[in-house]
């Protein structure tokens, strides 16, 4: 990545850097060396004022951890989790704080294989019956990206799941309070898919 691991955690890190930190973070995970543990130390360490450097948005199925995947410390990340990484308002407000108010340079949208909510949403397509509550809120915010890929498509599961997760990036660089500081190349958005497999993520879009 050009970046030296360690380099996002500066106060006005770039995005690149962040973007660097974080994926170092994921490799220490995958080769089983992490060096961050989620002792009391650490939490009292880092009781000061916040400094994060990346919000990762992601689903809240109970395999992927966030802090644990990005091998990530007390004061690293923020974290916000739905079912599918949907978008609401109390999540946009919420990346638009770490960003506005915290100086975040980097918001990652983290999709996963054999996602149960794009399920969902298949199922609600292909059986067109749509589920109750506020589950139906779930579906609807991720039923567009099945209808591109066709939900008569064998493989759409695995490709509306990555579809879901490139939309979702593309709603968040429109966000009326990050679409300035994304133009003027201070915040990214990115994409990423992990795999529950191999524990790797990997960028969808990699520049
Ligand atoms: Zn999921």
């Amino acid at each position: 990545m050009g970046a030296t691991p360690g380099q996002g955690r500066q106060a006005g890190g770039t995005p690149r850097a962040a973007l660097a930190d974080l994926l170092a973070g994921n490799r220490r995970f995958v080769s089983g060396q992490p060096i961050h543990g989620h002792d009391v130390t650490a939490a009292a360490a880092a009781s000061g004022d916040q400094q994060p450097y990346a919000v990762v948005l992601g689903c809240i199925d109970s395999r992927v951890p966030l802090e644990a995947i990005f091998d990530q410390t007390f004061g690293a990340i923020c974290v916000i989790r739905t079912g599918g990484h949907v978008l609401d308002r109390a999540v946009c407000g919420s990346i638009e704080y770490v960003v506005g108010q915290l100086g975040v340079p980097l918001v990652m949208v983290l999709g996963h294989e054999r996602c149960g909510a794009v399920g969902a949403a298949v199922d609600a397509l292909r059986t067109g019956e749509r589920p109750g509550g506020s589950l139906a809120y779930l579906v609807d915010e991720i039923a567009p990206a099945v209808t591109e890929i066709g939900f008569d498509d064998p493989a759409v599961h695995p490709l509306a799941i990555r579809r879901h997760v490139r939309r979702t990036v593309r709603t968040l660089r429109d966000d009326d309070l990050l679409a300035g500081p994304v133009a003027a190349g201070r915040v990214a958005v990115t994409g990423g898919l992990y795999d529950l497999a191999t524990g790797e993520v990997a960028l969808l879009d990699p520049g």
